[in-house]
């Protein structure tokens, strides 16, 4: 949207200031960043057609792993030195988990960022951002606690097809490697009729899928019962089942990934045969120093459990290499896993101590050229698990929704999240369903041909 401005017209006077929200990390900084968006577009600002018209940029940042987060404030401290520049006017407001973990560093880091915040006081940031703007005035501001309850309501959806919709926030699980309980604070759970009302506005809206957010989708509710999130997902079944939409959800924990869930999407019309389920690694001693509280077989077991009752399902995991006291032989633990496992999806990380968790406390004694042959190493293995699985797919049909065209090329996932390439140009549009036949094609990709 293009904003005219009357000629000599000082923008701080009226909220005609544009936004623009950048966000480093995971699905639900990402849905976080489109609340906030919510927000001010509430309180009279608008989104910019990009980063360079915004008046306002926000950077929304993730603290997850310390390369990141390095590269993330080296990122922050440029931006702001040429925005200023620029735009004198402009302000940089930098919140979310790095500003609630680091705000010294932030604060040592550059004087040019004019509004600092955490994660604790996210529904204020809208408010601090209208106060800085209006006031000329700098601002840091923090919350100790993370809210008890988790009410937030209201996204600006970056796109017309797919939604995030989070269902819990925060985490109590305090894996030793981790620094989201610490920056999320205590895990809570959005009551089920807000989620039934906003899922049911989002398919009135025409979303074609939706996927269903948390840290630890599979304790939702847990506060109030032990299956509640099943209890959630035979709901979600009943509101949505004469509806042509689909519902994904991420993340499960593979401690409390129960069989009934299995059961549940395996019958279900609208939840898909995609689970993220984090490994993080193969070996029950290096499992234990991480506190999961999963041993390798209890983790195998399941992977068996949804291959033999979904056999059309695809799995995704995380794995960390290199963690404090991992040997070779642990490590090979992992890879044996792997194998075994047979993933469809993979995010594979080298370990980096986060201050203030538990493992922190370890000796990070794996040596980084070590750490980076295990990621090597375990890369070329799921590669080559993920090409050996590609023959099979020849000639298999599968129903995808178009949820991409990039230079002309139109492409989708199947309600597996394959992602499938449509070689021939069709007057096929994004956000229709289609039939394709599948044939596996050059590198790692998947095509389709439309179904006749
Ligand atoms: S379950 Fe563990 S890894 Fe996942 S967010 Fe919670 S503490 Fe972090």
């Amino acid at each position: 949207m293009e904003i005219k401005r009357k000629p000599g017209f000082t923008v701080r006077e009226v909220a005609l200031a544009t936004f623009w929200v950048e966000t480093f990390g995971c699905q639900m900084n990402k849905s976080r960043s489109e609340h906030l968006a919510y927000q001010l577009q509430e309180l009279g600002f608008y989104l910019a057609e990009g980063p360079e018209e915004a008046d306002i940029f926000v950077f929304n940042t993730c603290a997850v792993r310390e390369h990141a987060a390095e590269r993330a404030m080296n990122i922050i401290v440029k931006f702001a030195q040429e925005k200023k520049e620029k735009n004198p006017d402009s302000i940089i407001v930098v919140c979310g988990c790095l500003g609630q973990l680091e705000r010294e560093k932030l604060l040592g880091k550059d004087e040019k960022i004019d509004v600092l915040a955490g994660t604790h006081n996210w529904g204020k940031i809208p408010f601090l951002i209208k106060k800085a703007w209006q006031e000329k005035v700098k601002i840091v501001d923090f919350q100790e606690e993370a809210p008890s309850l988790y009410e937030e309501r209201g996204y600006c959806h970056s796109s017309k097809i797919s939604a995030y919709l989070p269902i819990t926030f925060g985490c109590d699980n305090f894996c030793s490697y981790c620094v989201v309980p610490y920056t999320t604070g205590k895990e809570r759970s959005k009551p089920g009729e807000i989620i039934k009302e906003e899922l049911m506005n989002l398919a009135e809206e025409g979303f074609r899928e939706v996927t269903l957010l948390g840290q630890n989708v599979n304790s939702y509710g847990r506060d109030r019962k032990e299956e509640a999130f099943e209890e959630l997902l035979l709901d979600i079944e009943e509101w949505l089942g004469n509806k042509k939409i689909w519902v994904r959800f991420l993340t499960s924990h593979p401690r409390d990934f129960r069989e009934k869930i299995v059961r549940i999407v395996k019958d279900s019309r609208v939840l898909c045969p995609y689970f993220h389920l984090p490994l993080q690694a193969g070996s029950n001693k290096i499992l234990q120093l991480m506190k999961r509280g999963y041993t390798r077989e209890d983790y195998l077991n399941k992977v068996n459990l949804i291959r033999q009752s979904i056999p059309s399902a695809r799995i995704g995991t995380d794995i960390i290499v290199g963690f404090p006291g991992e040997t070779d032989s642990d490590f090979q633990e992992t890879l044996d896993i792997v194998r075994k496992a047979q993933f469809d999806v993979a995010y594979t990380y080298v370990y980096s101590p986060r201050p203030g968790t538990a493992a922190y406390l370890l000796e990070d004694d794996v040596p980084l050229p070590e750490k980076k042959e295990r990621l090597h190493v375990l890369n070329d293995t799921l590669r080559n698990i993920y090409r050996g699985k590609l023959p099979s797919l020849q000639g298999k049909v599968m129903e995808i929704l178009i949820d991409r065209k990039e230079g002309g090329l139109l492409s989708g996932r199947g309600a597996n999240n394959l992602r499938v390439y449509l070689r021939e140009p069709c007057s096929i549009e994004v956000g229709e369903w289609i039939e394709v036949v599948l044939t596996p094609g050059e590198g790692n990709k998947v095509y389709g041909s439309v179904k006749k």
